[in-house]
């Protein structure tokens, strides 16, 4: 069966407080892979508002590979991240990971992120579709078009169509880049759905020097919008620093994407 709520003869707008995802201007998103401290985000936040920036992202629950990896701080991240959000006037988006976390991320994001591990946990889908939070929906990193379009149907039909989907990059036979950034797919899933569709070239590549040029392909293929990991400190980052740009670099793509 297809998808029967979504279509791109409703092409939908998604509102964040003041800011429209698939209205007339697109819409950047950044903010480090994650929270790592209050100093942390608090003052790259601030950086940020000073660039231009619409939404401030930062993991507090992280799906990361390896049990090993820095997992996030949990809620403590999320206080830090409103506290940042507070200061600043930005509004903010963060992981849900588990069900049981929906009324802390709730309380303290305004958008729900559900990542690309989880675009097939078909409950976690259910359980967002209750709320009336917007969502961004990513897409699994094996996913075919017909079935992240069925995993959007599935937040849509539970009631909640204040969906926006992000591309980020699928597995493919080619490993020099983290992910093959699928671009095709934004035409496809406006037309196919109606929904807003931003793009995450940092995961989508894995590579800081692809980030700008691909951020700027994928505002010319029409997304509604980009998702962009910073840092002040790539290097030194906890999570994908190798993905993520600097402040300079930063400033770089907001003047290119002005122009
Ligand atoms: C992220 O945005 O930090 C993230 C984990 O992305 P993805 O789910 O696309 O891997
Ligand atoms: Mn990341």
């Amino acid at each position: 069966m297809s998808n029967i709520i979504l279509s791109g003869k409703n092409p939908k707008k998604v509102k964040v407080g003041n800011l429209v995802f698939g209205g007339e201007k697109p819409i950047i998103i950044s903010g480090p892979c994650s929270v790592e401290s209050r100093e942390q985000i608090i003052e790259l936040a601030i950086k940020l508002k000073a660039i231009g920036v619409d939404v401030l992202r930062g993991g507090a629950f992280k799906p990361r590979t390896s049990p090993y990896s820095f997992q996030g701080l949990g809620e403590e991240g999320l206080k830090y991240l409103k506290e940042a959000s507070e200061i600043t006037g930005i509004p903010v988006i963060s992981e849900l990971m588990d069900a049981s976390n929906i009324d802390l991320i709730c309380k303290y994001a305004d958008i729900i992120q559900i990542g690309s591990r989880n675009m097939h946990n078909y409950s976690l889908l259910k359980a967002v579709g209750e709320l009336n939070k917007p969502v961004l929906l990513k897409r699994g990193m094996s996913a075919t078009i017909k079935e992240w379009i069925l995993a959007a149907e599935y937040i849509a039909h539970h009631g909640n169509d204040n969906i926006i989907l992000c591309e980020r990059g699928i597995r493919t036979f080619d490993n020099y880049t983290r992910n093959t950034l699928d671009l095709a797919a934004v035409p496809i899933m406006k037309k196919e759905t109606g929904l807003p569709v931003i793009v995450d070239p940092s995961h989508g590549t894995g590579i800081r020097e692809l980030i700008i040029p691909m951020s700027l392909a994928a505002l010319a293929a029409g997304a509604d919008g980009i998702m962009v990991e910073v840092h002040e400190d790539p290097d030194n980052a906890l999570s994908d620093g190798e993905q993520s740009l600097d402040i300079e670099q930063y400033e770089n793509l907001m003047k290119l994407i002005k122009k």
